[in-house]
């Protein structure tokens, strides 16, 4: 394992639309465990495959209630509800904003195994799916939010 490099805000990676994996072979593997490390070096609740310069629909996410789990070709299925909260990205460090998102999300996937995953969940752990299955879409959380917070605004949250 090892950790990569986290690009930053500026950088055109992040606003391309990352590409499906067709196989599951070691280099996913050990992008994988290296995103899980990287993740956890930044204290971070998410983390997508772009943001470490590999343009593969590839994310780590911590869920609330199961732990830090991998997601392969994420497809949000179902999300109701509405919740407005502090976001944070490891590309924009030090700024966060509030965000709109769905209350409930249920998203599916392919893990490590290549077996179809699907995990339902709620509050933060939602937001931190919408976040990360954005990032393979060149999507970031300064695209949806509503308000960017001051400086004396901010607690110690950890990131998405
Ligand atoms: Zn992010």
């Amino acid at each position: 394992m090892a950790v990569r490099q986290i690009i930053e805000f500026g950088d055109e990676t992040l606003r391309k639309r990352a590409r499906e994996v067709e196989k599951i072979d070691d280099r996913i593997a050990t992008l994988v465990e290296d995103m899980k490390e990287t993740m956890a070096l930044a204290n971070g609740v998410g983390l997508a495959a772009p943001q470490v310069g590999v343009l593969r629909r590839v994310v780590v996410v911590e869920l609330e209630g199961v732990g830090v789990v991998e997601l392969i070709n994420p497809v949000i299925k179902k999300t109701s509800g509405h919740q407005e909260d502090i976001e944070g990205c490891l590309s924009y460090p030090g700024e966060y904003g509030i965000t709109s998102r769905p209350m409930n999300v249920t998203v599916e996937a392919l893990n490590l195994e290549g077996k179809k995953v699907k995990y339902s969940v709620s509050g933060l752990s939602a937001r931190a799916v919408c976040h990360e299955v954005d990032h393979l879409d060149g999507k970031l959380f300064i695209d949806c939010v509503l308000r960017m917070l001051e400086p004396d605004e901010l607690k110690g949250d950890k990131k998405e």
